[in-house]
Formats: C-alpha cells, structure tokens, sequence
C-alpha cells in the first residue's frame, strides 16, 4: 500500500507561546497532564456515544467504552488510549495546531513573561493537551475518526511544528503516546498512574483501565460523581471534579448538588468558581455547563441554558426528561430546558443569599463575579429583583461593601431618594466635588466604577419605592436636609447670581449648555454635570475609550457655589467691570480646573498654562 507522504505543519503563533510557557512555568504542576488528557477521551467517547445515537450505522471501534493507560517503563513511554470519536485531519489541525477556544490571543497578551504571574495566569486558562509537553519530549497521536475510512498519525517535539501522515492500518478512537522526559519517567510506573487516576480522575464515568504486566484492571470509580449520594462524596473530590471540567486550578467558591424531582426530574452538581475565568467577558465563550441525558453526554454548548448574568456558574446538569437523541433545535425548543433553567437560577440565587450573610465570604464572590452579576439588573429575567438584594456596592460612607437595603436603612429621615455616582476609580470618586454637599449632610452615595453600572442604572431605577438618582440630579432634596457642618457665608444676592450666569455663559460660550446655582458644593466653587436623560460624563469617556465617536456634549450644565468666596469676588469684580481681563482669565482658569478634577482632558493646555502664570504672577508680586 502506497503510504502518503509527511507533512510538516508550523503550530499556530499562540500555541507555540503556550507551549513554551506550559514547559518553562506550570513544571511543578507536570502531573495534571494525565487529567487533562484522561478528560479528553472521556469527552471523546461522550461525542462518540452521542453519535450512535443519531447515526446508527456510523462505522466506529468495538467493545465497550475505555480509557487504557498502558505505561512502559523500558521503552520510557505512557500511552493514553480511547475507543472514542477520533480525529480526521482537519481535527488535528484545527484542535492540536491551534487554540480554538475564545478569547486565548487576547489571554495571550496579557502575559507578561513573569514566571509567577504567568502561572498564575495560565492557571486560569487551562493548558489541555499541551500539557503532554511538560512530561514528553516528544509526543505521538494516532487516530481515525468514526465513520472514515483512513486514520491519521501526529506527531510533535513540542518545539514550533507538528508532522502528519496518512496511515490506513489504525483502529477507530485515539492513542497518544508520551515519550516521557528524563525526569517523568515515573509516569510509567503503574503504582503512580493508580494514584493519580484516584487523585483526579476518579469520578470520570468512562472505565479507565490499567494495562500493565500483561493484566488489565480498572482503576476508577467509573461512575459518575454527581450521580452518587451527597454524603458518599468528600470535598476533594468536589474540587477535583470541579478542577477538571472547568480546566481550572482554584477551588470551587460554591459546590451545589441536588437532585430536583416533581414535574421535571434533574440532578445537577454546580460550581461557582473562586476566581474568574480568563474569557469571562468573550462573547462568544462557550457557558462551563454540560448537559446529560440520562447520565449520556448531550452538549457543552447550549446557549441560554444559564442567564448571561449567571454565565460563570460551571458543571453538569442531567435530566432523565429528555429523550437520548434530543437534538439541538428540540433542545432550543422544548419547555423540559426553560422549567430546568428556571429551578436551577432560583436554586442558585437562594443559595447566594445563604452565603451572603458572611459578608466576607460574599465579598470574595463579589469581587470575583459581581461585575458580572449586575447584568442581571437589565438582562429580561423575572428574577430582578432577587437580584437586586443580591447586589452589592461601595458607597462613600462605608468601607465594607454595602447592599441596597444596607443603604435604604441608613438613609437620612428627610431623604427620599438613593444617590449615585459613577466614575472609573473608587479613589478619584471619593475626592469628586459633586459629593461635597452629601458629605457636609452625611448622606451616603453609591460609588459605581465598572463600566456596567452605567448600563443597569438606566433600567434599574428604584428600589422598594426608592428612586436611585445621580448625585448630579439631587435638585432640591439637599436643602430639605440640613449640612453638619455650617457653610460659612451668605450666598449671592439675586441680582448678583444672575450677573453671572451672564457672565461665565458669555466667556464659556458653546463649551457649557447652562449656568445654574446648587447646594451640592461646599469647598469647590464650579462644578459640572449633564442634564438628566443625557449620557453622563464617565459613560462618554467609556465610549470614547471604546473608539466610539462622541459629539463634544455641549448640554453640560455649569453649577456655581454661591456661598464660595471665589464666587462672591468674581461677582464683585463683575459689578465693577464685566470686561477685565482678570475675571475672564479666572473663569477660563475655573473651568479648566473642573475639567482636570473630572479627568477630562483641557481644550488648550498652552493658553491654560499662559493664564496660570499671569495669575501666579500677580498674586507673587503682591507679597
Ligand atoms: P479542550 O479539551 O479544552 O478543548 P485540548 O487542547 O485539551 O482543549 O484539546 C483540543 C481539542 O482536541 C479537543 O477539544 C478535541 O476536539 C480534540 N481532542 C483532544 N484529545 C482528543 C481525543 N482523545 N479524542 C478526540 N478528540 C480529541
């Protein structure tokens, strides 16, 4: 028979820099390998089992369902082998050449070429089969697909290609065979390989048989883990069930396992990560949730099996309500899957509450997933306002994370409404001039920094019978409640509030919409806001930082301290001479200055700093 010839593929440029990685830093971990390759023909014999069902006749390998570790100490190699699905050429290419899971050139370039962060990084990533590189020198993959006629034989140093070959005379499934590095060579040695399996792969309900001295054992539990009884299950095994199908290193922040039974009978063993997973924010990113009928694999990729908000809950959902051969239109389809999502989020958002009162425990959940969670505020779901309680915010007044409730309880008697304000860092929030009129009152003041909040706000606007409003549109509610502190001064007369609304409209000219007075200012004597409905300043900066072309919002509404003694001199000046040079280089200086405090960039540096120095000038020539 004619054999095809070689062919020498380069890996893509990501994989060769995980490689890389993989061998240089995760080396103290070399022995998740086995797991990883283990999950695959685990996997691989799910899909296989899944395809019988749907093509009856498809030509596939014989026997049982197994996953056969055969170490061979004289020859230095271990062989993982499986009767599953298989790989054509295309699959080899596209799954061993490449890495096709989302968002991993994005992950790549957060690297930083620190060996203990990366670790940590690729930690969260997880490394699949690649991890073979860590034990192999050299690593081997021989397959044929179900239904083919040709097998194929792969095969890699690790370094920066891949060589492939036809080969007719291989069996249906996959065998990968490690040629095991100096320092690895106890993979071959069937007491660890026991150890291991036990460790890691335990739970994995495919038999994972031992093929050593001529015998042939089983060497797991083989059945699946969230088909046991609860009290038969320890922790570690949660958390390496956990780690394995999540691809993740940390341990599980949430384990939830329960059998539901009544109209729709499912059992389900979830997980809430403690950390968040590289992709998180990938659109595209596949959900971490497995479906199984009847302890048969279905899909890991069922889109809207969870909410969006809930999309880093992880782990396998099985239901004996479906029929085997469901395929994925009928999945889309059929109320068996919305009554099963609907249990599932209620069963988690109970859950959440629980844990909820152990306020530090809940803030490593929150800070982990809460910018995610909040997208439940406007994605369309019945559950809203579970949600809501739920939520979590930093406020002004608190150093520990505060809740809607928290916050309604400690509301001033006279103040009616709940107050935000967003921006991109706690720090620059906490110093804003806007929150100079709540701090002199005591009033507290949500601080929302993640680019999210400023979508929910527009939705979520009350909460049990409270308005939730920017602290820019206060309006009047700040007179009602008197400040601790006394402002020092009178404010402006009438006659001369509106010499100057004049006046900064006609210096500022098309850069300010409006001029008004408020309360809100006790040291600061401008500040600016947007009109209510209009996009706030931080959302503009988010769009501008996101490429999108912003108009410069003109409405902007200029308000002034009337009781600031910059304020009162400039009216003063202005009742002598509305023309000086002096007061229109103090306003433009005043603006500026307000831009700086809301970090936005000035209109023209050079003349700001020209004005600047005229000032400084003046003021150093008195002394
Ligand atoms: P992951 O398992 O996270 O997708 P891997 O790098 O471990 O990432 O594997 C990449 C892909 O290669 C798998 O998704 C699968 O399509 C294919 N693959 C790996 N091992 C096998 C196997 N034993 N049988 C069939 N396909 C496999």
């Amino acid at each position: 028979m004619v054999q095809k010839k070689e062919e020498t593929v380069a890996f893509k440029a990501e994989v060769s820099k995980v490689l890389d990685i993989v061998i240089h830093s995760l080396y103290s971990n070399s022995e998740i390998f086995l797991r990883e390759l283990i999950s695959n023909a685990s996997d691989a014999c799910d899909k296989l089992r899944y395809a019988l069902l749907t093509h009856p006749g498809l030509k596939h390998a014989a026997g049982e369902f197994k996953i056969t570790l055969i170490p061979d100490s004289s020859a230095k190699t271990l062989t993982v082998a499986d009767n599953g699905i298989g790989m054509n050429k295309d699959d080899l290419i596209n799954h061993l050449g490449t890495i096709a899971r989302s968002g991993s050139a994005e992950f790549l370039k957060t690297l930083t070429g620190d060996k203990q962060k990366d670790m940590a990084l690729i930690g969260q990533f997880g490394v699949g089969f690649y991890a073979s590189f860590m034990v192999a020198d050299k690593v081997v993959v021989k397959t044929k697909k179900a239904g083919d006629e040709t097998g194929w034989i792969w095969e890699s140093n690790g370094a920066d290609s891949f060589t492939i070959k036809e080969d007719k005379n291989i069996d249906y499934g996959t065998s990968i065979t490690l040629y095991l590095k100096k320092d690895s060579l106890d993979y071959a040695e069937p007491i660890r390989l026991r150890y291991l399996v036990r460790q890691y792969s335990d739970y994995i309900a495919v038999p994972i048989v031992l093929k050593a001295d001529q015998k042939e054992e089983v060497i797991n539990a083989a059945s699946a883990l969230w088909t046991r009884n609860k009290t038969e299950i320890t922790p570690e095994q949660y958390r390496d069930f956990y780690q394995a199908i999540s691809h993740a290193f940390d341990d599980p922040w949430m384990t939830l396992h329960y059998k539901a039974e009544g109209v729709i009978d499912y059992t389900t063993l979830l997980f809430i990560p403690t950390k968040p997973p590289f992709n998180l924010f990938q659109p595209d990113r596949k959900s971490g949730l497995q479906l199984y009928a009847n302890r048969v694999f279905i899909s890991d990729d069922i889109p809207d099996l969870m909410p969006h908000f809930l999309r880093f809950v992880t782990g396998v959902i099985d239901t004996s309500d479906l029929p085997l051969n469901v395929s994925r239109e009928m999945l889309q389809k059929t109320p068996v899957m919305a009554k099963i999502k609907k249990g599932i989020v209620h069963r988690i958002l109970e859950e959440l509450k629980k844990r909820s009162e152990n306020k530090e425990d809940y803030a490593t959940f929150w800070n982990s997933f809460g910018i995610v969670f909040k997208e439940g505020l406007y994605e369309p779901i019945d559950e809203r306002k579970e949600v809501s309680e739920l939520c979590r915010f930093h406020t002004l007044n608190n150093s520990e994370l505060v809740s809607f409730s928290d916050y309604v309880q400690a509301m001033k008697p006279e103040q009616k409404n709940i107050y935000y304000l967003t921006g991109s860092d706690l720090e620059t929030l906490k110093n804003n001039p806007q929150l100079e009129g709540f701090k002199a009152r005591g009033i507290d003041v949500l601080l929302l920094t993640d680019p999210i909040d400023e979508f929910w706000i527009q939705t979520f606007n009350e909460f049990e019978g409270k308005q939730i409003v920017s602290v820019m549109h206060a309006k009047d509610d700040l007179e009602k409640i008197s400040p601790s502190e006394t402002e020092t001064g009178e404010p402006l007369t009438k006659e001369q509030t509106d010499l100057l609304k004049k006046i900064f409209k006609k210096i500022l000219g098309s850069a300010i919409g409006d001029v008004q007075t408020t309360e809100r200012l006790t040291k600061s004597p401008i500040a600016l806001i947007t009109p209510e409905g209009q996009m706030s300043l931080n959302l503009e900066r988010l769009m501008k930082a996101h490429g999108q072309q912003i108009a410069f919002n003109s409405a902007r509404i200029l308000e002034i301290n009337p009781r600031h003694p910059l304020i009162k001199k400039l009216a003063e000046m202005a009742q002598k001479n509305e023309d000086s040079d002096c007061l229109t280089d103090t306003i433009h200086l005043l603006f500026d200055q307000t831009l700086i405090t809301e970090g936005e960039p000035i209109k023209d540096p050079a003349q700001f700093m020209e004005r600047m120095t005229k000032l400084m000038l003046s003021g150093l020539t008195k002394e």
